[in-house]
């Protein structure tokens, strides 16, 4: 993306411009900073007076120090040994204005339970067929993070805790989400995954959501499965309501129940639980095996940033230093070794010679002993550790589209007009 840095005068909120208008203590600074609401971070204060309403991309740099920050600074540097007179007077941090997205707000929403993280709610949605004008159901919803990943296709998202349910439609419409994101209070263990529609200008009336793509993260999600039926074909065990798109047309001994008004988009439909255990998992697949899903199979997510570095020629990575006492020992004799090296090179005239005379031309050699020493460095791979990703297992799988009597006719017909 385009990053566009705007003038420094444009960066410093209007009140603190001049130098008499900035309060003199800290406390003063901050009331009158949080009177406005400001954003403290380690780089620096940030007023939101700077930042709304300023295009996405853009440089923010920190408001300017107070007298007290800075003298609070110069003194750790004093009592560090450190060298004052680099202090800068002004703060050097800045942020950048993102556009918000799913991922943005799975790094830092408010937790009010566990949530999915972007590794999985991405493969997730891969796996799950996800797309605009998907009809995709999650059930519980919690904290919102899959919600929002998941707002890419018309959604539903079933909650059962009360707060939580609030909580998130707030959320939803100060996102500009609702109209394609709707929140149902409801334990969809026991009372399924049916909602309530508009029909006349008054009736409301309880139909299924025509879901093509399922996500349950749910403690029991063998309780909810049996909910999610085309009830197509009467079965006496299961419960009368359904939240899936129905099959194109009833087979043989079909139920007349008619769910939705899509019948014309029928699919097969995709469906993923989030366990953390392995018995879950276990129960899960065997409820699913009995109502008819296809295809299953667990995935656990396991991601990581694998970094690839090369060595420089003393074997670390640059700006690193030795991990085991064997490094240490190997470094010191290096060090040793380059010091007798360099004691012996700068009582040689020449290389000062050369430098003094040609200094490009030294800087040259240098430059191309470096890369040759490059090239000879190790590559080496590390794992960065600390990527954000919830430990769970993932069971997909698929509900095929029914296939009935009319659809075998339809299919023979075709194969005999072809061959
Ligand atoms: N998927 C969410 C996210 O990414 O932020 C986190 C979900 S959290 C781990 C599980 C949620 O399921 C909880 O908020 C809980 O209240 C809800 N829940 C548990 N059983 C439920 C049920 N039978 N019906 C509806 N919601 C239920």
């Amino acid at each position: 993306p385009s990053i566009i840095h705007l003038k420094r005068d444009l960066l410093v909120p209007l009140s603190f411009q001049s130098d008499n208008a900035e309060p003199e203590t800290h406390d003063a600074r901050a009331a009158a900073y949080n009177s406005k609401g400001v954003l403290n971070t380690r780089f620096g204060d940030f007023p939101h007076s700077s930042i709304v309403g300023i295009p996405y991309g853009s440089q923010v740099r920190a408001a300017p120090l107070t007298n007290n920050q800075q003298n609070r600074k110069r003194k750790r540097k004093q009592d560090t040994g450190e060298d004052v007179a680099t202090e800068p007077t002004t703060s050097t941090g800045f942020l950048h204005v993102l556009a918000p997205t799913a991922e943005l707000w799975t790094a830092s929403l408010p937790h009010r339970t566990q949530v999915v993280y972007t590794p999985d709610s991405s493969f997730i949605l891969h796996k799950l067929q996800v797309r605009p004008g998907s009809v995709l159901i999650e059930a519980g919803a919690g904290s919102g993070s899959f919600t929002h990943a998941g707002a890419r296709a018309a959604y539903s998202g079933f909650e059962f805790h009360k707060e939580r349910v609030q909580k998130l439609t707030d959320e939803i419409e100060r996102h500009g989400l609702d109209g394609l994101v709707e929140i149902v209070h409801r334990d969809v263990c026991k009372d399924g995954f049916l909602v309530t529609r508009k029909v006349g200008k008054q009736e409301e009336e309880d139909t299924s959501p025509g879901a093509t793509a399922v996500f349950l993260d749910l403690p029991a999600p063998w309780l909810a499965l049996p909910h999610l039926t085309r009830r197509t074909r009467p079965t006496p065990s299961l419960p009368t309501s359904t939240g899936l798109t129905p099959s194109p047309s009833p087979g043989p001994g079909a139920s007349v129940e008619k769910i939705g008004e899509t019948t014309a988009t029928a699919t097969a439909v995709r469906i993923c639980t989030f366990s953390p255990c392995i018995e879950q998992v276990t129960r899960t697949v065997s409820v699913l095996r009995k109502l008819g899903w296809v295809d299953i199979e667990m995935v656990e997510v396991q991601h990581r940033r694998i970094e690839v570095r090369r060595l420089n020629p003393k074997g670390y990575e640059d700006g690193a230093g030795p991990r085991t006492v064997g490094e240490a020992v190997q470094r010191l004799k290096w060090v040793g070794k380059y010091r007798d090296h360099k004691r012996e090179k700068d009582s040689a005239d020449s290389t000062i010679a050369t430098v003094k005379q040609n200094p490009t031309e030294a800087w040259k050699t240098q430059n191309n002993r470096e890369k040759k020493g490059a090239k000879a460095g190790k590559i080496v791979t590390r794992i960065e550790p600390e990527i954000k990703s919830h430990t769970s297992y993932l069971v997909f799988a698929v509900l095929p589209r029914e296939w009935t009597a009319e659809d075998e006719a339809a299919a023979q017909t075709l194969v005999k007009q072809t061959t």
